[in-house]
């Protein structure tokens, strides 16, 4: 058996300045400049909690010949440059042409949005669908992929994440890779049926372990039971003003597209009566601060939320870290500010110096039509890291991340971690390899909104949500929506 395999993973936030080129595309490479290839990226994900992860332990398990094509990931940002995607696509296009695969793997997110294409994965399927009608393919999404007929028309099965924070990313490359397989042996006929209602959920309202989409999740996962082969409902990302941004339904049965359709009708049903329960209602920060400085037993999480690098923020706004300074919170760690300009005067200074930095602020919005100012601060430079380490856990296990080089700035209150690469603190690594027990803090300062309970949600005794600046804001007020289809729900 030979098997094609590859990876192509953005969330587009199409109001994010952040740019979005190949480089950005060699998230996981552990520092290597450009997306991994061939041999290279089969190491990086081989026994990863990855979907890629999975894809590899079925064609081993399988005895297969592998060819993996690409591996591309990229932290949420902007939308993808063109010559970014056409050297991804290209990639992928040349190991397709090459052709006698006996299946098509694909770890894709299902949310990009390219210069050119408002569904950049539709339009990779549609291209090699062109080359290649024939050869099955499997595709694991990511629950926040906002999708287009293409993305599912062109494949024969569909599987998406069933948990946020994103911890089933393994199991997802397994119900989609096996279901194909048994495709493969004659033992199913894979038929789908998918649909949208038009509604915007919003990010801090998506939890898997809240309602209403823990009982929409364990509910896709019972019509597996009952015989589908893939039930996913994608909660969307609604940062993305595209004409399907939101929520939508993918059930996979076999042979069986009546069914296929009766699933994803009761499941849309489901969500739709549920949309009020979606809805996030904003606490003012000033309040948010106060009400967390009350508290006494910590760690205390403070979300950034508005600023989070998994959903496109710079990660340069300083809003919530000011106010927290502003209230004279104590024992605080803050992760992270983007600023490798402040980064490198830090390095300068050198470990235990006095260092004053103008940090964060430096990354312009125009989209939004609120600004976030640099922040002065003074401390002492307590850690310098080169920024390797890698997932503990259980969110992308094993997976190297890369912060860029990075300090930890402490003012006696506060210490600041200054990254010069975006990486979302979904890993307690995120924290320890810089010297940071967030088990020793009072407060711990995020940027993220539900993935840092992946690696934190046990240790922390509260969690108080704050609302500051940035693209991921959760107001919805603050974006511009011109390209999605309206009415829907709650913009209208
Ligand atoms: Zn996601």
């Amino acid at each position: 058996m030979r098997l094609l395999l590859a990876m192509m993973k953005h969330e587009t936030n199409t109001f994010s300045p952040v740019k979005t080129d190949l480089a950005r595309f060699a998230r996981s490479g552990g520092g290597a400049a450009m997306p991994l290839r061939g041999a290279q990226a089969i190491a990086a994900y081989r026994g990863t909690g990855t979907v890629t992860g999975a894809f590899i332990d079925i064609a081993e398990r399988e005895a297969a010949e592998i060819e993996m094509a690409i591996a591309a990931d990229a932290w949420p940002s902007g939308p993808v440059e063109d010559d970014a995607y056409e050297a991804i696509s290209d990639a992928i296009l040349a190991a397709v042409n090459k052709g006698g695969y006996d299946a098509i793997l694909l770890d894709l997110h299902g949310a990009m949005v390219t210069r050119t294409h408002e569904d950049g994965e539709g339009t990779l399927l549609a291209r090699i669908r062109a080359i290649d009608a024939k050869t099955p393919i499997a595709v694991g999404y990511d629950m926040h992929a906002n999708v287009y007929d293409e993305m599912i028309a062109n494949a024969d099965t569909v599987a998406g994440y069933q948990t946020y924070p994103h911890v089933d990313m393994y199991e997802t490359g397994r119900r989609a890779g096996d279901a194909l397989m048994r495709m493969l042996k004659g033992e199913a006929r894979p038929t789908s049926a998918w649909g949208n209602v038009p509604m915007l959920p919003h990010v801090m309202r998506q939890g898997s372990d809240d309602e209403p989409n823990r009982s929409l999740q364990a509910r896709a996962r019972e019509i597996e039971k009952q015989g589908a082969l893939c039930a996913s409902v994608f909660v969307g990302f609604p940062h993305a003003d595209i004409r399907n941004a939101g929520l939508s339904v993918v059930v996979v049965t076999d042979n069986d597209q009546a069914q296929a359709e009766l699933f994803r009708d009761e499941l849309l049903k489901q969500a739709w009566d549920a949309r009020e329960r979606f809805v996030y209602r904003i606490e003012n920060l000033e309040q948010s601060v106060a009400r967390a400085k009350a508290m006494t037993e910590g760690p205390v999480i403070l979300l950034d939320h508005y600023d989070n690098a998994a959903s496109g923020g710079t990660m340069d706004t300083t809003r919530v870290l000011a106010e927290l300074l502003r209230q004279g919170l104590e024992n605080v760690a803050a992760f992270a500010i983007f600023d490798p300009q402040a980064v490198e005067q830090a390095i300068a200074a050198g470990i235990g110096a006095q260092a004053t930095l103008s940090i964060g602020g430096k990354l312009r919005m125009p989209m939004l039509p609120v600004e976030s100012p640099s922040l002065e601060v003074s401390g002492r430079v307590k850690t310098i890291f080169d920024g390797k380490y890698r997932a503990k856990g259980p969110m992308s296990r094993g997976v190297h991340q890369d912060m860029g080089r990075a300090v930890v700035l402490d003012t006696g209150r506060v210490e600041i971690a200054l990254i010069s690469r975006h990486v979302e603190p979904f890993d307690v690594n995120a924290l320890l390899s810089l010297g940071i027990d967030p088990m020793q803090k009072r407060y711990v300062m995020l940027k993220s909104r539900i993935h840092w309970r992946a690696g934190m949600g046990h240790l922390a005794k509260a969690v108080v949500e704050c609302a500051g600046v940035g693209v991921c804001t959760s107001d919805y007020s603050q974006h511009t929506f011109r390209s999605v289809r309206r009415p829907i729900f709650p913009l209208d």
